[in-house]
């Protein structure tokens, strides 16, 4: 690159992104006497964080004993190798699991970042040694917008999927009665409903709800402490290149505003971009196909830029064929994938691929039913891209798909026109299978052979909802299983489901301290990689909500201290 026009800075530690991961790195260093620059390539901060559902996984964290919950470091480092195996290492999760409680008593205690632990929001395989039925998985406490002052515009609003009616802003607390149409339900949407509609300061101004929860709290709580210490964040500033000195990284090229500009760090460089999900070169050659970029509900920025940048200089990747997946799709007037998180899990729902069949459980999390998806792919057999979500009248008349809302086939009319482009519905299963193109014996056999067993409450095939988890989302009115009901009523419908994801989570290697390994095994001085820019320590697996910006905090925090010490 040549000599830049604008002139060259210095601070102590440069972090890269403006995530979850990115900004407590930031914080973290700011506390411990540095001077800090958090530079973002787009013009809104918080990247997918911002968008997320917010929630983060600490095992063993000081909120669990005090709610009654238990926990300890060797059942979470138990749980978390039995799922990672050979895709991540000892001294990784080792690292996440002594340190995320302190990350997160740290931001608790020190900070404006203020949590609570879900004792019911169980690990996604509690069933396995060290799994855990609830409490690791804490949220941020909501917050006003007018922390933020002026910068609440220039946060990343929240992903629709993860409001109520594509705008109110919910908790998981609040959420998931509503989801589940179980007890409270219609309380709790009075109340977050009055609470958006009466503030009408607000409404006067934006759609944006002032009360922001999950992902949008988080970040805002995050950057709302870092203005408090005067750390500057300037958007619109994207790294290009890595500078290396003496075996040493030592700063970045980057483009303000497309101006070229060479930012020198004494302490370390801490990339915190985001994962490549955005990049569709990367993804043909790293990803199971097909894929595309459409298929992500990742920031559109996650384009894979620092990624690239650290293997210009020598930088070890591994896990690059893995995202965190979820079934899901996407709508012609939207620009990210909507994943389905939750709705796979309520009764009179099925999941089919191109031959008719069901191939998984679909109450298992959505990481597992969408891998199989992803990795599961075999054209010839009929295929997993895309599958079908395929339910009945009864499910369309009580619980949420997207933008469909509730109610009876005669509201079909008013669904959203983008929405409505991808549902078909027909008069008989046999008829929907001609619709969407599946063989119809088959497709007739999978839904009469379910409706047999759900009449019994037991999925002999996949048994689904067995587990804690797949129950956490089902409908506690439904008996005896509450994920399963038959497929019955008249209209059916379906809609066609991609192998989706929030996020690639293969990238740099890095050790215990968040600092990046090169091709020779050696650390890269100066260079560290966190959140899912680098490979993540859960390996390919996903153990629990929140177990992507758990960890990718935890390793922003251990970066920070390391290049700050
Ligand atoms: C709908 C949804 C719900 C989710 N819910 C949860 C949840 O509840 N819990 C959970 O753990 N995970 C959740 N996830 C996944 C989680 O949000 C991501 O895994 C996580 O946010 C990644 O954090 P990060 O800090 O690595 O990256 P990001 O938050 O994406 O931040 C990266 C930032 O880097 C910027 N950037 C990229 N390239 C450059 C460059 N060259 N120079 C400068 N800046 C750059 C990007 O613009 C972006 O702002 C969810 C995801 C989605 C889509």
């Amino acid at each position: 690159m040549q000599p830049t026009a604008l002139p060259e800075l210095t601070t102590d530690v440069l972090v890269v992104g403006s995530g979850a991961s990115g900004l407590t790195a930031a914080l973290t260093a700011a506390d411990q006497g540095s001077k800090v620059l958090i530079i973002e390539r787009g013009h809104l901060f918080g990247g997918t964080s911002a968008t997320s559902g917010g929630t983060i996984w600490i095992p063993n964290n000081h909120l669990i004993a005090p709610a009654g919950g238990v926990d300890s470091e060797a059942d979470a480092e138990q749980y978390i190798q039995a799922l990672a195996g050979e895709f991540s290492s000892a001294e990784k999760i080792r690292a996440f699991v002594a340190n995320a409680p302190r990350m997160f008593r740290y931001l608790d205690e020190k900070t404006d970042v203020k949590f609570e632990t879900l004792e019911k929001y169980c690990d996604y395989h509690p069933e396995l040694p060290g799994g855990k039925p609830g409490y690791r998985s804490c949220q941020a406490l909501p917050i006003d917008c007018d922390v933020l002052g002026g910068e609440f515009e220039s946060l990343q609003p929240p992903h629709v999927g993860t409001t109520a009616f594509g705008r109110i802003n919910w908790t998981a607390r609040e959420a998931h009665p509503l989801i589940t149409q179980s007890k409270g339900a219609k309380q709790i949407f009075l109340k977050i409903a009055a609470k958006y509609y009466l503030d009408v300061k607000q409404r006067w101004k934006t759609t944006r709800d002032r009360r922001l929860t999950g992902g949008g709290a988080l970040v805002a709580r995050l950057r709302w402490s870092l203005k408090k210490r005067k750390v500057p964040l300037q958007l619109s500033t994207e790294l290009v290149e890595l500078c290396r000195e003496g075996g040493r990284i030592v700063g970045a090229w980057v483009l303000n505003n497309g101006t070229p500009q060479r930012i020198r760090a004494r302490q370390g460089v801490i990339l915190a971009a985001g994962g490549f999900e955005r990049n569709a070169e990367m993804r043909a050659k790293y990803l199971p196909g097909p894929t595309t970029p459409a298929w992500s509900a990742g920031n559109p920025f996650n384009t894979g830029l620092a990624t690239i940048a650290a293997m210009q200089v020598g930088a070890r990747t591994a896990n690059m064929d893995s995202a965190w997946w979820a079934p899901g799709y996407k709508l012609a007037d939207e620009d990210r994938a909507r994943p389905m998180f939750v709705e796979r899990s309520l009764p009179g729902s099925i999941m089919v691929d191109g031959a008719g069949q069901r191939f998984c459980n679909e109450a298992a999390s959505y990481h597992v039913t969408g891998g199989l998806m992803a990795h599961g792919h075999r054209a010839a057999d009929g295929g997993t891209v895309p599958s079908w979500f395929i339910f009945d009248a009864r499910y369309r008349g009580k619980y949420a798909l997207g933008p469909i809302f509730p109610g009876p086939p005669s509201f079909d009319r008013s669904i959203r026109p983008s929405m409505r482009a991808i549902l078909r519905s027909a008069g008989s299963v046999g008829e929907l299978a001609e619709a969407i193109g599946v063989p119809k014996e088959n497709l007739v056999a999978t839904v009469n052979r379910f409706n047999r067993h759900a009449e019994t409450g037991v999925d002999v095939d996949f048994g689904r909802g067995d587990g804690l988890y797949d129950r956490y989302y089902g409908d506690p009115a439904v008996t005896p299983n509450s994920c399963l009901a038959p497929l019955l009523k008249a209209p059916f419908y379906a809609i066609p489901i991609q192998p989706c994801d929030i996020g690639t989570n293969g990238g740099m290697v890095t050790d215990e301290n968040g600092q990046v390994i090169d091709e020779s095994g050696a650390s890269l001085e100066g260079l560290y990689a966190v959140g899912n820019c680098a490979a993540s320590p859960m390996g390919k697996s996903y153990p629990a909500a929140g177990a992507t910006l758990g960890p990718g905090m935890t390793f922003g925090y251990l970066a920070a201290l390391h290049a700050t010490r």
